[in-house]
């Protein structure tokens, strides 16, 4: 065993996802209490391109192939785990994302490693321990491993991504990357439709979810998103009742936004939604539930219906 910190390297298109940077900056707080150094894996097509952005690594591990396609669960999942076998690092990090899930429950079968989920904060400096959410966010629990090695799934926003950018390019290895009898092959990337308002470039999100209720009052919302001058998103169960477009989805299965205002009408807050828009610049969130998590990372909130909201709100921008 080493005091290693290994992370895996989530990338797609060609560009490190902002949750690996995330890992990387926590990768060098433990860093710093294990003594041990920063490795990064990146596996898959064009992973040789990738080291100049993965700064807060020491070593950056490069599996480079073309078998896999943009992930295939088998093949990354493989590789990595015999990165884990065959460094013993103390810590492994991978993302919580669906990605970072197949890999991580991989490694922790193979490697006979526990698997830490849904952490927020990992801390090593008196034996390995963890802060995870629970029940979308509404309680945290603490965790102690029982050894001195594990594999922790990290919830995004759980560190600054740009501090997870900083430092030189680490000693770049090139390591194994074949996998016999793939059960499983990459077909295609799915993007969302075109021709949609790309929430992702909007200053403004107004934002609804299942508290909207129904389809006809979303009129209502968009009204409001009009006289602000903002986009309408929305919380994956309206997505899923048809209600919006996939293009308006906010969220772990849906896009990530950084708007300068982002205002919630009936959302919970959902680890997976706050996922996607944590980062907004101005965060306003109504519900009339005052426990909803929303509020653990709204910058301001109002406690009440969101139908006696939007006329308020309505009026005061008419007059
Ligand atoms: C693998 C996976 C991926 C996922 N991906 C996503 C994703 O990309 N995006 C996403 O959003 N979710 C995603 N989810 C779903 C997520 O877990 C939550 O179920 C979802 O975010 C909840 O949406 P919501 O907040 O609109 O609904 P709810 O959790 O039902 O919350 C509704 C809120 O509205 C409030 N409310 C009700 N009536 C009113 C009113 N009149 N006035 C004010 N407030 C009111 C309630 O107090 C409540 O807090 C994913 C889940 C999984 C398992």
């Amino acid at each position: 065993m080493t005091n290693d910190i290994l992370v895996y390297v989530e990338h797609l298109n060609g560009a490190v996802t902002d949750a690996t940077h995330e890992l990387l900056a926590t990768a060098r707080s433990l860093a710093s209490q294990t003594g041990g150094s920063v490795d990064a894996a990146v596996i898959g097509t064009g992973a040789s391109n990738l080291a100049g952005a993965l700064g807060g690594a020491d070593r950056i591990l490069v599996a480079e192939t073309d078998d896999f396609g943009a992930f295939n669960p088998q093949g990354h999942a493989s590789v990595f785990s015999d990165v884990v076998a065959a460094r013993r690092p103390a810590i492994t990090l991978v993302p919580y994302t669906s990605v970072g899930m197949d890999v991580g429950n991989h490694v922790s079968v193979s490697n006979e490693l526990p698997l830490v989920s849904y952490c927020l904060k990992v801390d090593a400096a008196d034996g390995l321990t963890a802060t995870c959410q629970l029940y979308a966010g509404k309680i945290e629990a603490d965790v102690e491993v029982d050894g001195d090695r594990a594999v922790f799934a990290m919830l995004a926003g759980a560190a600054s991504a740009d501090d997870g950018r900083t430092g030189g390019v680490g000693a770049v290895e090139t390591i194994q990357e074949s996998v016999a009898d793939l059960a499983v092959s990459f077909v295609g990337l799915t993007e969302p439709e075109a021709g949609d308002v790309d929430i992702t470039s909007q200053d403004i999100l107004v934002a609804i979810g299942r508290g909207i209720e129904s389809e006809d009052n979303i009129e209502e919302a968009q009204e409001l998103a009009d006289a602000l001058g903002a986009a309408l998103a929305a919380s994956r169960p309206i997505i899923d009742q048809g209600w919006l477009p996939k293009t308006r989805q906010v969220g772990k299965s849906g896009l990530t936004v950084k708007p300068k205002v982002y205002l919630t009408l009936g959302i919970s807050g959902a680890p997976e939604h706050l996922e996607g828009m944590r980062d907004s610049s101005t965060i306003i969130a109504v519900n009339s539930d005052p426990q909803a998590p929303i509020f653990g990372v709204a910058h301001y909130g109002w406690v009440g219906d969101l139908f006696d909201f939007i006329p308020e709100l309505n009026d005061r921008l008419d007059g």
